[in-house]
């Protein structure tokens, strides 16, 4: 798996390259926007990592510019802490995901397998975790083979957390991803809807399913 790496704080980018290493995945650094995109354009990468802060041309038109050209190279998008419309707007010019500085080693490599994945089954509509059955494509779900009656939020939660399966989300990455803006930190509209997710696995056998994360928020055990 060859990867590459866009960043031009090279402290940085040298400590995400030996991250890389350590899981035995290839890096290449390159430290300009302009550069960035044309090795995306030129060059097969399994996955790329591309800082928002970039000097030539920033990591959203880097993102923007290589899928208009038809890009897909998975984009790993790396922002600043606590600027939550960088995030969306990362989204929002195709890249995957985002992560959030600084981060841990075990943080980016797991969002990196979770994007890999992904992008090995573009056409993947249906996807199963244990006992777990999600039909993205026919919008309905199962858990031990007996039909979960969800509503859509409902859906789109167990389908955000399900394609994330194994991986915290924090309260803020499901909010963007399900409700597309962010509320105030009081908010526990994602802590109502998980519960009552929580409430109707259950009531199939499925207890324990969305495990809580302390600190973090929510994942779906794997
Ligand atoms: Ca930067």
């Amino acid at each position: 798996m060859r990867i590459l790496v866009v960043e031009d704080n090279l402290p940085i980018a040298r400590a995400v390259r030996s991250m890389l290493e350590a899981q035995k995945f290839a890096a290449n650094i390159v430290t300009d926007g302009r550069t960035g995109l044309d090795h995306l354009l030129g060059q097969a990468y399994d996955a790329a990592i591309v800082d928002v802060g970039l000097p030539g041309m920033d990591g959203f038109a880097v993102a923007r510019n290589a899928r208009a050209e038809g890009v897909r190279t998975p984009i790993l998008m790396l922002t600043a802490r606590d600027a939550v419309e960088d995030r969306v707007a990362g989204l929002d010019c195709g890249a995957d995901d985002y992560l959030v500085k600084p981060f841990v080693e075990n943080e980016l490599i797991a969002r990196l397998r979770a994007i890999l994945r992904r992008a090995e089954r573009p056409l993947v509509t249906v996807i199963d975790v244990g006992r777990l059955h999600v039909d993205v494509g026919g919008r309905c779900a199962r858990y031990d083979h007996k039909p979960l009656d969800l509503g859509a939020t409902e859906f789109r939660l167990l389908e955000l957390l399900a394609r994330n399966a194994g991986i915290a989300l924090s309260r803020a990455q499901v909010l963007e991803r399900i409700w597309d803006y962010d509320f105030d930190g009081s908010s526990n509209i994602v802590d109502v809807y998980v519960s009552q997710l929580r409430r109707k696995l259950k009531k199939l056998g499925g207890e324990g399913v969305i495990e809580t994360v302390w600190g973090v928020g929510y994942r779906l055990r794997n």
